[in-house]
């Protein structure tokens, strides 16, 4: 199946089984905004405490907060997001689309990327065993000449950026010939900054009244409240703070879905260390963040750092967690070294001490900050990739199911009564009423059971337990696994121990080194 249109049933599969809405539909939708519907919000539920777990409970060292969206102005100040919270667009005038000029190249340099691996996977079945790719890659003349485009359309890209060149990305995209997708046209306007912040008015009267921000990442919040966590939770160095919640990006361009939306969700943990540090520290956390990932069992081939080509204006070190959705290789986390630029600027603009006496070494300092940042959003439509799938049964019906790490499912156990009468359904109700202080059950007594089993499948329930004549007389009942549909007897008396031990949390905690 074309990756396009995967991505397409994704959608429309999370519509049909309550996963995820457009918001407003019923007034036509309000651009990259998103709602999370029934299944979807048990899913990313689930999904942030399995985050907050691997911070929070697993390192002693690692506390949460939960600060607000709203935050004193001056903060965006310090912070250099009202100055620099940019992105370089460009319209076309033709179609009067508005794309971000930088997101152009790296499409761009994508296709080239897909040009040279197809190349090379063609001569490695041409050649088959004998094949050496290395230097097929530095010999084969057509594939030497489209690297050397690439790398030379990359250089001048990533120095266009650092130099804030909005002139020089503008030539890069004439020079490459870039067209736009809608109208095929390359009649663009100029590149311009664009500041991503929402901002709104607070106060009763209009005179009274200030300028906020909505937050356009959860990140500040944990930086002002770094002195309040440190003393009372009497916090020693290196420790981090954790937080989960919203943030809003007035995005040029939103699409895919719910890869990029206007609000969205955070979470993101800064780790406080003493100055020189902070890279050691850095590649601690690459190692584990992405061990946290791979632990969800969808194949390591499916994830990749990717170094940023251009640091933002605090950081001295950065790479990106991407994961192969079926739009290509996407950022789902960034970790970065943000070194002591934000605990800096707050104190040279709050005029408040935010340093820390570090007994070991008899002396205060500002410390160095590395983050771990990732969308709840792109992280859930990830996971929505990774466990769709279509499968032909030995009766010629398709089944469509959600291979759903089963501590993620939104429901744990379905409860099915063979058929509603005979007492089985109220057999049903007594193990569902015993079961649901435990995980989420689901009773389930309408239409036939295999049609039950389908609607399980597509909401990626990883059990089924059936309650047939049988159940009453021998306090039995049939499991039916989500994955391999092979169907066991188990006791009713084991049935709590069986769902626990396969579905919870742990489970996936358990694999993660501290
Ligand atoms: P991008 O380059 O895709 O715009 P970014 O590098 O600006 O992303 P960060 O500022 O590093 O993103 O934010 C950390 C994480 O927050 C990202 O890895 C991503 O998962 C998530 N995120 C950022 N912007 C959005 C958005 N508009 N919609 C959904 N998630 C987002």
């Amino acid at each position: 199946m074309a990756q396009e249109e995967v991505f397409k049933k994704l959608i429309s599969h999370s519509k049909e089984y309550g996963f995820v809405f457009q918001s407003s539909e019923i007034y036509d939708g309000l651009s990259a905004v998103y709602d999370y519907g029934q299944m979807g919000v048990e899913l990313k539920n689930n999904l942030k405490k399995y985050w907050w777990d691997s911070m929070v409970l697993l390192h002693e060292n690692i506390v949460g907060i939960d600060s607000a969206i709203f935050m004193h102005p001056t903060i965006w100040k310090a912070s250099g997001h009202v100055d620099a919270f940019n992105d370089p667009l460009i319209d076309n005038k033709d179609s009067k689309k508005r794309y971000r000029a930088d997101v152009l190249i790296e499409d761009h340099l994508a296709k080239l990327d897909d040009k040279i691996d197809k190349e090379v996977q063609k001569a490695a079945k041409r050649f088959g065993e004998t094949f050496d790719e290395k230097m097929y890659r530095e010999t084969n003349p057509r594939v030497v000449g489209y690297q050397s485009n690439r790398d030379e359309i990359h250089a001048r890209f990533a120095k266009a950026l650092n130099d804030n060149n909005l002139d020089e990305l503008r030539q890069v995209i004439v020079d490459c010939e870039i067209a736009c997708p809608i109208s095929g046209t390359r009649n663009w306007t100029e590149v311009r900054q664009f500041n991503l912040m929402f901002s709104t008015e607070m106060g009763a009267t209009s005179e009274g009244a200030m300028k906020v921000y909505l937050r356009p990442e959860s990140a500040q919040g944990i930086f002002v409240n770094y002195l309040n966590v440190q003393k009372t939770g009497r916090m020693k160095i290196p420790f981090g703070i954790a937080q989960i919640g919203k943030a809003f990006r007035n995005e040029i361009v939103a699409r895919q879905f719910i890869f990029r939306m206007r609000e969205f969700e955070q979470m993101e943990m800064q780790f406080f260390v003493p100055p020189g540090e902070e890279l050691e520290w850095f590649e601690h956390w690459k190692k584990l963040r992405m061990e946290w990932h791979q632990s969800l069992g969808f194949g390591a081939e499916k994830y990749r750092f990717h170094d940023h080509d251009k640091l933002a204006h605090y950081a001295n070190a950065a790479t990106d967690i991407e994961y192969e959705m079926p739009f290509g290789f996407k950022e789902v986390e960034g970790i970065h070294s943000r070194t002591d630029f934000d605990l800096s600027q707050h104190e040279k603009f709050s005029g408040k001490k935010l340093q820390y006496f570090d007994p070991e070494l008899n002396k205060s300092y500002t410390p160095f900050v590395v983050e771990t940042s990732i969308g709840v959003d792109r992280m859930f439509l990830s996971i929505l990739a990774g466990s769709y799938c279509e499968e032909e049964l030995e009766n010629g019906e398709k089944r469509v199911l959600l291979k759903l790490p089963p501590a993620l499912a939104p429901v744990k156990l379905a409860i099915l009564p063979l058929v509603k009468k005979d007492g089985l359904a109220e057999k049903a109700r007594e193990i569902m009423d015993d079961l649901k202080f435990n995980f989420a059950c689901q009773y389930d007594e309408k239409d036939s059971i295999g049609k039950r089993y389908r609607r399980h499948d597509a909401i990626g329930t990883p059990f089924c337990a059936t309650i047939d004549h049988q159940t009453l007389e021998d306090n039995m009942v049939t499991i039916r696994h989500r994955d391999t549909m092979e169907q066991e007897r188990v006791a009713i008396s084991d049935l709590q121990q069986i769902i626990v031990e396969k579905t919870e949390m742990k489970s996936l905690l358990k694999k993660l080194s501290k």
